[in-house]
Parts: structure tokens; C-alpha cells; sequence
């Protein structure tokens, strides 16, 4: 039987359940409803249109097939109605009627369904500081602004931009602009890292080191005040806590919010926060009513927490699973892992899980492998080292969330992916161990990381190896009174040994090299504490082993090694 299937929003979410519904069902009549003139686009793709790496608008809206997907191209090709420049201003669910509003004519409609499908997305959280309404002050809500901000660059009127908000959204803007457009450009964040609660303060430190090392001033910690207009009323400045900044572009960037007042209106049931609350079916409390994308509550796949995850990967599968469940195929839509992947220059950062900090505040019995491996065979030119670390409870031996740090390239992508499908099917230590992975050496090593990682998180649980936190090493080294009996132990080369020993003296930084140590622990004087430094952390612990065995069990490992500090660049480092 023929059915009317009313879906509000029309990017991501919207199209993918329409698409797969008329393929199911291609008597139905669907018909799209977006506010906005410009539909169905990758939002994934904006900052790199706005650096000029996609050169028109337009690909963000084109298929694969280049043809750029608009009302034509749906009502023709797909058979879905689309009506453009109209607002769903609200539902009543006892006549089954969305009323819509005709921007262009102000004109009002009623839009009967049997089944309707909210897919309203997410708006920019807005930042309640003086000036965010002058000109040259930006969100990026949707394509327009895009538009908007690369005319801007193209015609020569941005020398500085500030970006406000050091998250995903903000750390590619504030590239794009300085990468290919030479835009004098710097981030504030408010919060004392950089991709607050998506990843451990480590990695975001590694990437603050990595885009300024690229040009771009970053402020973490810092509040934005004030945003600062010149006698034009334009935007020429952004006031912190500790400074002025100039800026002639001003991108606001500070998260997003679901889109629900519409469901909240119409007394569907709405997390506190404003995510859509659906079931597995993607179904809310309204049975006829349908939700998907950056509009509805997540579960964490995790902690069986209810979670928010603004992600169009998501947007994608949950609309085509509402979509099965609509056409009569039951599929459930379990919940989410939060794998998320960002480039930033040359380098990329990913995760997915939870990380330690989150861990933590969750109650779990937390710790952390950290480990530095190659991203390929270690003989293979061009190999690179990446950065990997592993959350797991000691309780239970779950596996909780695994982030990386490393080149830009497929390396990383490939574990973090691996490592979400675990995740989600409740992996322990030993089923990361155990996965197999593909090894050529073009593409990984024999021993794989994500392997290796679960390794020493063996070790670590297990008590075969005992590590110092980062911070707590990086604390010992800004005063190393504070731990008066720990002695650095540097089994490195002693060409790169040396140095810190001339600097800090033997009572606090011994070098004896690797393969040196079993002829010469004796030089390791009694009753201090040994902090064992390697690169990577694999030969500290095969020396911890060795030091234990002699009955010397007061050693630590500094996980992943002088790698990872080297990534963080402290004032003492010598590189
Ligand atoms: C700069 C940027 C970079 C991103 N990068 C990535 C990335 O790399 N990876 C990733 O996974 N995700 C990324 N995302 C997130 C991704 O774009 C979103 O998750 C995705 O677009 C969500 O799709 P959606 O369909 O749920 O909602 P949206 O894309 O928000 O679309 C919702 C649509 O509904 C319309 N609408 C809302 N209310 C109404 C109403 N009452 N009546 C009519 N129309 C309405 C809106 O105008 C909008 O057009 C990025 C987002 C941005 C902005």
C-alpha cells in the first residue's frame, strides 16, 4: 500500500533515508523538505572548499558521477519530491499533518504523512559574547557561509583570522586558512587542550605542537571576551582573558546543538540537552515519527550511555537503517563508538572508544598502553613512527577506546577503524592480541601496532611491566626534587644520551646503552628509583625485565617512549 513519507532536512541524513526508502519501496511518495536553497551536500567537505583543495561549491553537491544533486536531480532520477525554502514550523501528531511555511511567499501549508522523519541536524552553539554579530564574524552553519568566507579570502579582504573554538570544526577552518591561503590565523580554546573530550591531553598537545610548528598561533585555555569591530562596524579584533587579536574574519566554532525544537514542541521525548530520543529502530516516542543525524540522542556503544555524536557518518547509516525499518526489514541501529579522524597539515589524529579521562570519569578501573611503533615495516622508506594508545579496565579486560597520533596517511585509519569494530563487539585485551591483520611491508609491520599496543596492555595488567604516567615524568623533569630518589635511566644511543647526561649529571641521568646492559647494571647505584628511557618503550621494558630479574624491581618505563615527548617538544627536550 502506497504511503506518504514526509522527511524534514535535506543534507545528510534526510536524502540517505529517502534514497534507500524509494529503492525499497518505490511506490511510496516521499517527499524532502529543507529551509535552505542548497541541499544534500558533504558538510565534511566545507573546509576544504573553503582552502581551495575543492575548488567550487558545487562538488560538495555533485555525485560521484558528477551531477550536482538538487530538486531536478531527485524528482528526476530518484523519484523523490523536494521543496526547497521551506520551514516544518510544526507537527500535529493526532492529524498527522507537518505545517511548513514557504520562505520565498511567507505563504503557510499543511503537508500530510503517515510516517514522518525528522533529520533537522545541528546548529552552531551560539557564543554569548559582544561583537558575534559584526560583520566578518562567521559560523559555519551550513554552505552559504562557506561561500561567503572564501569570497572573502579570494578577494584579498582577510590578512588575519581568529577562530574561536579549538574542536574539529575549528582546527580544520583555522588550516584551511593559513595552509593555502597564507592567512595570519589563531585559535582560541577555552578549555586547557585542544579537542576537549574527544581525545587525552597528550594528542592534543602533539597537535597544538604540530600547528604551531605550521604557523598557526594557538591559545588553549584562553576565553574569547569580546569580539572587537573598527569604526565601519567590521570585525577587526577578538579580546581573551590575556590578549588582543587582530582579525579581519572571525570564525565562531565553539560545537553544535541538535536541532529539536520542532520534536520538543510537538511533545516527543527530548534528552535534556536537546538530542531526539530514539530507539534502535531510530524510532521516537512517537511511533509514526522517525528521527536520524545530528538531531537525535546517541547510545554509546561504550558505556550504554545516552551520548552525542554530530558526526555524517552516522548521519548516513542511521538514515538508511530508519529507512529498512520503515520499509519493513528490521535492523536495529546499536549505537555509537564515537570514531572520529581529522588531518591537520601533515599529521592526522583519530580515535574511537572513549578515552582515558573519560574512563576514568566513568568509574571504570582505567589505565593505558602507549606505545610508538612504526606505521610500516621499519626497514620500508618513508616509514613513520605513529603514536598509539590503548584504554582498557583492568577489571574486566575490556577494551575502551583507542587513539592514535601520526602521519597523514591510511596507517592510522586502518587501526582506529579495526579497533571500533572490536569496541563495539565488547573486545578484551586478548581479542585486540589475537586480530589479524594484512602486513606487507608498504602498509604496516609484521608485528602489527594494534597488536603490539594490546601487548603491552597485557604487560601492564598482567604486572609484567610497570609504566610512569607522561605527565607524571614530564612533571619529575620541570623539578626533579620533587622525586629526589628517581634517576633517569637512558639505554639509548649515547650519541643522543649524552647530552642530557652533560646537563643533568649522573646522579640524575644515566646513560647506559641497551646493548651495554647486561655488562654494565652494576653502574646503577642502589636506592634510587630508575625511570628507563628509550624511543619507544619496547626496549625500557625488555630492561625492566632484566632489572627485575636481578631482584632491581624499583624501575617505571616511560610508555611510548622519548617518541612521544619529542611530539610534545618541552622546553628541556634536545632534539
Ligand atoms: C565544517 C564541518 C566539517 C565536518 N567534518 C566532518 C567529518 O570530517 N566527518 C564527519 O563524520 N562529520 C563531519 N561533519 C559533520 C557532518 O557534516 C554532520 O554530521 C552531517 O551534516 C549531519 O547531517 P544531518 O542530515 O543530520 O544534519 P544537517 O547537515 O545539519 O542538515 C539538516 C538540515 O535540516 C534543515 N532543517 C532544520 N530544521 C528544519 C526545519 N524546521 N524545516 C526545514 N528544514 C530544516 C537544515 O537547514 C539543514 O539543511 C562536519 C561538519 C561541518 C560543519
Amino acid at each position: 500500500m502506497e504511503k506518504k513519507i514526509v522527511i524534514v532536512g535535506a543534507v545528510a541524513a534526510g536524502p540517505k533515508a529517502a534514497c534507500r526508502l524509494k529503492r525499497l519501496q518505490p511506490d511510496w511518495d516521499i517527499t524532502l523538505v529543507d529551509q535552505d536553497s542548497l541541499i544534500s551536500y558533504g558538510g565534511c567537505g566545507i573546509p576544504y572548499y573553503v582552502s581551495g583543495d575543492v575548488s567550487d561549491e558545487s562538488e560538495l553537491r555533485a555525485t560521484s558521477f558528477h551531477v550536482v544533486r538538487d530538486e531536478k536531480f531527485f524528482q528526476e532520477a530518484k523519484g523523490i519530491k523536494v521543496q526547497t525554502r521551506t520551514r516544518a514550523i510544526s507537527i500535529d501528531r493526532q492529524r498527522k499533518v507537518v505545517q511548513v511555511e514557504r520562505l520565498e511567499s511567507g505563504q503557510e501549508e499543511e503537508l500530510p504523512y503517515d510516517k514522518l522523519i525528522l533529520a533537522t541536524g545541528a546548529k552552531p552553539f551560539a557564543l554569548p559574547i559582544p561583537g558575534v554579530e559584526l560583520d566578518g564574524v562567521f559560523t559555519i552553519a551550513n554552505l552559504h557561509k562557506a561561500i561567503e568566507i572564501r569570497k572573502r579570502i579570494a578577494q584579498g579582504k582577510v590578512s588575519n583570522a581568529v577562530v574561536i573554538g579549538g574542536g574539529a570544526i575549528g582546527i580544520e577552518m583555522a588550516e584551511a586558512l593559513k595552509d593555502l591561503w597564507g592567512v595570519e590565523t589563531s585559535l582560541v580554546e577555552l578549555e586547557p587542550q585542544l579537542l576537549p573530550c574527544i581525545v587525552d591531553w597528550p594528542f592534543a598537545a602533539m597537535l597544538k605542537n604540530h600547528l604551531q610548528e605550521n604557523g598557526v598561533q594557538v591559545f588553549t585555555g584562553e576565553s574569547a571576551t569580546e569580539i572587537l569591530a573598527n569604526a565601519e562596524g567590521k570585525v577587526c579584533g577578538v579580546k581573551t582573558g590575556m590578549r588582543t587579536l587582530e582579525a579581519d574574519l572571525v570564525i565562531v566554532a565553539v560545537g553544535v546543538r541538535p536541532r529539536s525544537e520542532l520534536a520538543r514542541e510537538a511533545g516527543l521525548s527530548v534528552a535534556p540537552w536537546g538530542g531526539i530520543r530514539v530507539n534502535q529502530r531510530l524510532q521516537t516516542s512517537d511511533p509514526d515519527i522517525y528521527a536520524a543525524g545530528d538531531c537525535v540522542a546517541s547510545t554509546s556503544v561504550v558505556t550504554g550511555r545516552e551520548t552525542y555524536a554530530p558526526l555524517g557518518s552516522l548521519a548516513n547509516r542511521e538514515g538508511r537503517a530508519l529507512a529498512d525499518n520503515l520499509a519493513g526489514i528490521p535492523t536495529r541501529f546499536k549505537g555509537v563508538c564515537g570514531s572520529f579522524i581529522m588531518k591537520a597539515f601533515e599529521r592526522c589524529i583519530a580515535t574511537t572508544g572513549i578515552s582515558y579521562e573519560a574512563a576514568l570519569a566513568e568509574g571504570y578501573d582505567a589505565d593505558y598502553a602507549l606505545t610508538s611503533p612504526p606505521d610500516r615495516a621499519h626497514f620500508f622508506p618513508n616509514q613513520s613512527v605513529v603514536i598509539l594508545q590503548l584504554v582498557f579496565d583492568r577489571r574486566t579486560r575490556r577494551v575502551l577506546g583507542v587513539q592514535g597520533f601520526g602521519m597523514m596517511n591510511d596507517s592510522l585509519s586502518a587501526r582506529i577503524d579495526t579497533a571500533a569494530g572490536l569496541i563495539a563487539a565488547g573486545a578484551t585485551i586478548e581479542d585486540f592480541s589475537d586480530v589479524e591483520m594484512a602486513y606487507a611491508p608498504p602498509f604496516s609491520s609484521a608485528i602489527d601496532s594494534i597488536n603490539a599496543v594490546a601487548y603491552v596492555a597485557e604487560n601492564l595488567c598482567d604486572g609484567r611491566m610497570r609504566q610512569l604516567d607522561l605527565d607524571r615524568f614530564l612533571a619529575w623533569m620541570e623539578d626533579m626534587s620533587s622525586q629526589p630518589d628517581w634517576l633517569a635511566l637512558d639505554i639509548r644511543h649515547p650519541l643522543e644520551a649524552e647530552p642530557y647526561v652533560e646537563r643533568y649529571g649522573r646522579e640524575k641521568w644515566l646513560a647506559v646503552q641497551y646493548e651495554q646492559m647486561r655488562e654494565r647494571y652494576q653502574e646503577i647505584p642502589e636506592g634510587k628509583t630508575c625511570i628507563i628511557l628509550c624511543n619507544a618503550g619496547t626496549r625500557s621494558y625488555e630492561v625492566q625485565v632484566f632489572l627485575d630479574h636481578l631482584g632491581k624491581s624499583d624501575s617505571m618505563v616511560l610508555g611510548g617512549g622519548l617518541n612521544v615527548v619529542s611530539r610534545l617538544e618541552p622546553d628541556w627536550y634536545i632534539k
